[in-house]
């Protein structure tokens, strides 16, 4: 096998990213729009080439999280809409207007210092408002006489979405997506009395479109996790799933060394393992400075050569032990599978994190920028 000469690196698919897009959008049907989340590179996928890949696939919005990652896009010359969801600095208001960036907006406030700079700039700036329908973070949790009287004296700005999040979608124990609905659904209701009606309707991220929440999908929906082939487990009893979708990355690892280390050896920081036998030890290139959890110390396991290998000792910052007793046929310059599938093996983002304590957004968004990426 001839490897890619990297310490590590991942391997993206973009046909599974266009699948798995396809799959959202199946799902939810020509009545609502699919707006793919692609914030945090594209949780670590790449954003520019996960977006190139989206707008060929016919997305014609896109979201991410701050206006840096906005303007990235528009400089790869990405075109579709892109909606900035997690607030921006004073000072980046201009920049939301000069690469033609769609705010969501949080406050009162934001609606009139929106109003203002697109004044200044005799444009016409459209808007999505967030409400707080219950989740306590980003959103507006004024009223809907104050949001009406906001979102009608705004001359230059202009209400084109309304959304929200949830803070519960994956408990189905629980009612509190239920109440963040009604809540939001109140406040779009009252408007709406009043002849503000806005074109697009969003609160659904993966997990509401995952189990078919259809009450939660308005007329869009802003799917991440579902992209990149995860919809993570719910509590509670929930409906089934609607959606198939496939996980779009996989990581590698070189080895760097191999040793015979004697029984009753000990490997590594704080001599956290010992050998029970003569093992044959496997140095690889990658710790958790690539995003490695140490959390997966003594714990985790890699695929060697098509079998699970487990991890001897602490995961260091540039290095972690494995054993390789199991996969005699595995040399220097070889390589292990961190995160995907070979031969009857498979380990997923979901699993890693659970060994870690963790989330599998956090162990892919964690996939440190020194990885190197390959796309196929
Ligand atoms: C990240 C995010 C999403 C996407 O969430 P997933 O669970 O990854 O689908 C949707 N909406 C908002 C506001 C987000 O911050």
């Amino acid at each position: 096998m001839l490897e890619p000469a990297f310490r590590s690196w991942v391997e993206v698919s973009l046909s599974r990213i266009a699948a798995n897009f396809r799959a959202v959008r199946d799902a939810v049907g020509p009545g609502v729009a699919v707006m793919p989340v692609v914030k945090a590179d594209a949780y670590r996928h790449g954003a520019v080439e996960v977006s190139r890949t989206l707008e060929a696939e016919g997305a014609k919005w896109l979201a991410v999280s701050s206006v840096e990652e906005g303007v990235a896009l528009r400089e790869a010359g990405i075109t579709a809409r892109i909606v900035v969801m997690a607030d921006f600095l004073p000072a980046e208001r201009e920049a939301l207007l000069e690469y033609s960036l769609t705010p969501a907006i949080h406050s009162i406030e934001g609606i009139r210092e929106l109003d203002e700079i697109a004044a200044m700039r005799s444009r016409n700036v459209a808007y999505h408002l967030k409400i707080d329908s219950g989740m306590g973070r980003l959103g507006a949790l004024a009223g809907a006489a104050e949001l009406l009287e906001a979102i009608t004296v705004a001359r230059h700005a202009w209400l084109e979405g309304m959304m929200t999040h949830f803070a519960s979608a994956g408990v189905y124990s629980s009612t509190q997506t239920d109440s963040q609905i009604q809540t939001f659904n109140g406040i779009r209701a009252a408007l709406g009395r009043a002849g503000v009606e806005p074109s697009y309707v969003h609160m659904s991220s993966s997990i509401p479109i995952a189990y078919g929440r259809r009450e939660a999908w308005g007329n869009m929906v802003r799917p991440g996790h579902a992209i990149y082939g995860y919809v993570s487990p719910v509590r509670g009893a929930a409906p089934k799933k609607i959606i198939e979708v496939k996980p779009a990355l996989a990581w590698r690892s070189s080895i760097l060394e191999v040793k015979q280390a004697p029984e009753g050896a000990l490997i590594g920081y704080g001599g956290m393992f010992r050998t029970t036998r003569p093992t044959r030890i496997g140095v690889l290139a990658v710790g958790y400075a690539d995003g490695i959890p140490h959390r997966l110390s003594n714990k985790g396991k890699v695929i060697a050569a098509g079998r699970l290998a487990p991890i001897l000792g602490a995961v260091s910052m540039d290095l972690t032990t494995v054993d390789l007793s199991e996969a005699p046929s595995l040399r220097v310059g070889d390589s292990v599978v961190l995160l995907g599938e070979e031969g009857e093996a498979a380990i997923d983002a979901q699993q890693i994190a659970r060994l870690a304590g963790t989330i599998s957004y956090a162990v892919l968004c964690g996939i440190s920028a020194r990885v190197k990426r390959l796309y196929r």
